[in-house]
């Protein structure tokens, strides 16, 4: 073993507008630095109430439960769906895209009954096809992706379809990795029962930790289960302990992934929700117009489109792979290409919290111009 073979990591400081991760600022960088604590330290204690408060402020409810998941965005909805599936239940998923197919996938292998809204990936679901559905069966939720990173399709009226969830008996669970911190997303105003998100989007820290939180309607669902969750290390039964008044030990929890999730919160806590979301959006149109300018077109119509995640249509003729590499070679700027039925055809450009900023979309688009030659 010659350890010499092995160099420091090239640390270019990438220049990240893909679907995530996000750039991560300097401060929350330090923060994930600091010593590790113990995870029943007091001061770790007060981390965690801390994170609590700030993602209550973030989700916008009043949810006691309320509380990161250790593991990446996956975790939430892994936890969303085991804790509140048992074998047989019947459940609804709505699939539009890459992330709506993972939430039909894993409520499969737990074994629920899995009925399916679909549409195209690049579509959405209108509010009557939903209330159609939901009335064909019993089931025990609807499960919904709020921003579609695979399109860039934005789920709206998400308190029209938690009422109408309601009305049928079913709870609503809806995964917002990819918008909570970049666009409102109303937990109490919703009444959306349990939602989960993920820290390397629009909260701009690094990945490993997924925002959780639930309501009354769905802890009194939870109480009801006849079986334990089949996943154990995601029990939220067991994890409140952790996290509750009990404090005590499930699993080691992320100590310094935490403190830096704090720091991210208290970053999005001082800028404001209200200006976070303005910011994202006067980048995102930076972008759209910049993109328009070069005729290269939008997959989502404008009411249904995600700010934070932009699917640009590749124009006829040009390189996907070659355009990618050269933006990460030559200009140290990270994009994505689509996935699955969009694959080869759209190019997904990320503007996610710290990435968020006009000087990235202007040196994107000037970027772009000279690969492109366009402009
Ligand atoms: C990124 C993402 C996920 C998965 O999160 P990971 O952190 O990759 O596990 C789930 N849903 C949506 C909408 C996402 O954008």
């Amino acid at each position: 073993m010659d350890a010499r073979s092995y160099k420091d990591i090239p640390s270019p400081g990438r220049i990240l507008l893909g679907p995530g991760p996000s750039m991560v600022a300097p401060r929350v960088l330090r923060a994930l630095a600091l010593p590790v604590l113990g995870h029943l330290d007091p001061i770790f204690l007060s981390v965690m109430d801390d994170i609590q408060q700030l993602l209550r402020y973030t989700f916008q409810t009043k949810n006691e439960f309320t509380i990161p998941i250790s593991g990446t965005g996956s975790a939430g909805m892994e936890a969303a769906l085991s804790n509140f599936i048992e074998a047989g239940d019947k459940v609804l998923i709505g699939v539009n895209g890459y992330f709506g197919e993972r939430l039909a996938e894993m409520a499969g292998r737990y074994r629920a009954q899995v009925s399916r809204i679909e549409r195209p990936w690049g579509e959405v679901f209108d509010i009557e096809e939903i209330r159609t559905a939901l009335k064909k069966d019993k089931f025990k939720f609807l499960a919904l992706v709020h921003g579609e990173t695979s399109t860039g399709a934005l789920l709206t009226g998400v308190a029209e379809i938690a009422q109408a969830a309601h009305e049928n008996g079913a709870l609503l669970i809806l995964d917002t990795v990819a918008t909570l911190g970049g666009a409102p997303v109303e937990v109490d105003a919703w009444e959306a029962d349990v939602v989960f998100s993920g820290s390397q989007k629009c909260l701009s820290c690094p990945p490993g930790l997924a925002p959780l939180t639930m309501g009354e309607r769905a802890r009194a669902v939870l109480r009801a289960r006849k079986t334990p969750p089949g996943n154990w290390y995601l029990d939220l039964g067991m994890v409140e302990k952790y996290w509750g008044e009990e404090r005590t030990y499930h699993h080691t929890a992320p100590t310094n992934m935490n403190v830096a999730l704090r720091e991210a919160l208290r970053a999005v806590a001082e800028e404001g929700l209200e200006a976070r979301f303005s910011r994202h959006q006067e980048t995102a149109e930076l972008l759209w117009q910049g993109l328009q300018e070069m005729d290269i077109g939008l997959l989502m119509p404008e009411e249904n489109r995600m700010t934070m995640l932009c699917a640009a249509l590749i124009p006829p003729g040009v390189d996907d792979l070659a355009v990618r590499t050269s933006l990460r070679e030559n200009y140290n700027i990270e994009i994505a290409g689509g996935f699955g039925p969009l694959a080869g055809k759209i190019w997904r450009i990320g503007l996610m919290g710290f990435s968020s900023r006009r000087e990235n979309v202007l040196n994107l688009l000037s970027s772009f111009r000279e690969i492109l030659k366009r402009g």
